[in-house]
């Protein structure tokens, strides 16, 4: 009779990001010795600033549709559903960090990224794990007796985990791909995702600063391809904000293929295309309602709109609508310009109707304005990268299909998430699946 012992495992970790730490978490569970690898002097660099320092580390509903990936949905799904929400959630608790949840997006109770980060080291390190800072690898070898050798030391199984290429600074710079590759794996395109978009630098200068809740509209070769509720906001350099970024998801591959691209955004999304004649009707009537003895009153396009929203936009809006009406071919001689403006757009009894029909065609305007987009803003400004490591070349365990004992987490492969806690929830799935399975 033979008696088979599990031999424990020798495993290197490069990365000490969300995923490293995780995978070297499960990996300690079970009796293996685990050193991780680390190029910053301090863990989770990315980590620390996730969810605007808050660390949005999961949601509500965490399901394969949330994910693009270059194939094998069933694989992503199966991960998840074996280790989704519940078990990050218990992972964190056991690890001492409790959490709460707020409109579907989880967070620590702490509300600190860096001290989520900092608990997490310290478990690791009770636990028995070797964390080592400043350490950057560009190439490892392989022993003939199919161990690892990094820098002279022998490993049976190396993990990789050094993230895409969004926010290098915190040290994903793209260099893991490098080394995937060094070991046979294809690396798909990559481009930057959940990132602010470009727009032209006059507009910018008009609105920058500007924050205003829209449901916005990806837009691509005159197509929509997506689109997103919520706060949009404008800097002096791009159009930013969580449907932003959601959108830039579709958009950034047709930006680098230079192809048309578009955000709509719709400041009234709530007043639907069939009621905006009421809609603007009812505002004309208050405002008559509004004024000495109901009677005449002076008032025009600018005021009937004044209050709904930020005056920088509405501003904004009021003179991109009237360059697109001086635009318009004239027929019957009717023209709008900048100095009729005020005159022409009296509210008053006798000419309400004119008021009513240029707000109508003004709500309609709003409802549909349209940004073209010039660029994103890069790797540097982005929160993920879309492409990675195909998956097509892992096993359902992650381990490589071309190299033994090798395995690749986190965003280093082929799949990334919406903004609202999956990146983290993906880098907890795939880290606890490899630690649990070396
Ligand atoms: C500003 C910002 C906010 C975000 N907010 C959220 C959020 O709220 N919720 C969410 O779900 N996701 C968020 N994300 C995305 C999420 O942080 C990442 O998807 C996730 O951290 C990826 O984990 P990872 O372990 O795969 O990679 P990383 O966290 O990038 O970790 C990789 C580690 O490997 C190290 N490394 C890389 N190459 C080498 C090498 N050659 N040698 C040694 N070490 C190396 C790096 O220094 C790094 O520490 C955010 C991202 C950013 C940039």
């Amino acid at each position: 009779m033979s008696i088979v012992v599990n031999k424990k495992k020798n495993i290197a970790i490069i990365g000490a990001g969300a995923a490293g730490l995780v995978a070297a978490f499960y990996a300690l569970e079970g009796g293996n010795s685990v050193t991780v690898f680390e190029k910053n002097d301090i863990a989770g660099k990315k980590l620390r600033i996730t969810g605007n320092g808050r660390c949005n580390f999961t949601n509500e509903d965490i399901n394969v549709s949330h994910y693009a990936h270059g194939s094998d949905t069933g694989f992503i799904d199966s991960v998840l559903k074996k280790n989704g929400k519940d078990e990050l959630i218990a992972f964190l608790d056991l690890c001492g960090i409790p959490s709460f949840q707020k409109n579907g997006y989880y967070y620590p109770l702490s509300e600190r990224a860096g001290e989520v980060t900092d608990l997490l080291v310290n478990v690791l390190t009770r636990k028995g794990a070797k964390i080592r800072f400043g350490e950057d690898f560009h190439e490892i070898l392989r022993n003939t007796d199919a161990t690892f050798n990094l820098n002279g030391e022998k490993y049976d199984v190396l993990i990789l985990a050094c993230g895409g290429k969004a926010a290098p600074a915190t040290g994903s710079d793209g260099s893991g791909f490098k080394l995937a590759r060094s070991f046979g794996h294809t690396v798909s395109f990559t481009y930057p995702v959940l990132v602010p978009l470009k727009v032209d630098q006059k507009i910018l200068k008009e609105i920058s600063g500007v924050r205003i809740k829209a449901k916005a509209y990806g837009i691509v070769d005159g197509e929509i391809v997506s689109s997103d509720r919520g706060e949009i906001q404008f800097t002096d350099t791009a159009i930013s904000g969580i449907p932003v970024f959601q959108i830039s998801r579709h958009l950034t591959k047709a930006i680098e293929e230079k192809k048309d691209v578009r955000i709509r955004l719709d400041v009234l999304p709530d007043v639907a295309s069939e009621q905006v004649e009421e809609f603007v009707s009812k505002r004309t009537e208050n405002y008559r309602k509004n004024s000495l003895n109901n009677m005449a009153v002076t008032g025009s396009l600018k005021e009937l709109f004044e209050g709904i929203f930020p005056k920088k936009y509405y501003e904004f809006l009021l003179n991109q609508f009237i360059l697109m009406q001086r635009s318009k071919p004239q027929i019957n001689n009717q023209s709008y310009s900048l100095e009729d403006y005020n005159k022409t757009e009296q509210v008053n009894t006798a000419k309400k109707e004119s008021v009513s029909e240029s707000g109508i065609e003004f709500v309609r305007f709003i409802k549909n304005f349209e940004f073209i987009i010039t660029g994103h803003a890069g790797y540097e400004n982005a929160q993920c990268t879309r492409g990675g490591v195909l998956l097509s070349e892992m096993k359902d365990t992650l381990e490589s299909e071309k190299t033994p004992n090798l395995y690749i987490i986190g965003e280093m492969l082929d799949v990334d998430g919406e903004c609202g806690g999956y990146n983290l929830q993906w880098a907890f799935s795939s880290g606890k699946l490899v630690g649990e399975n070396v």
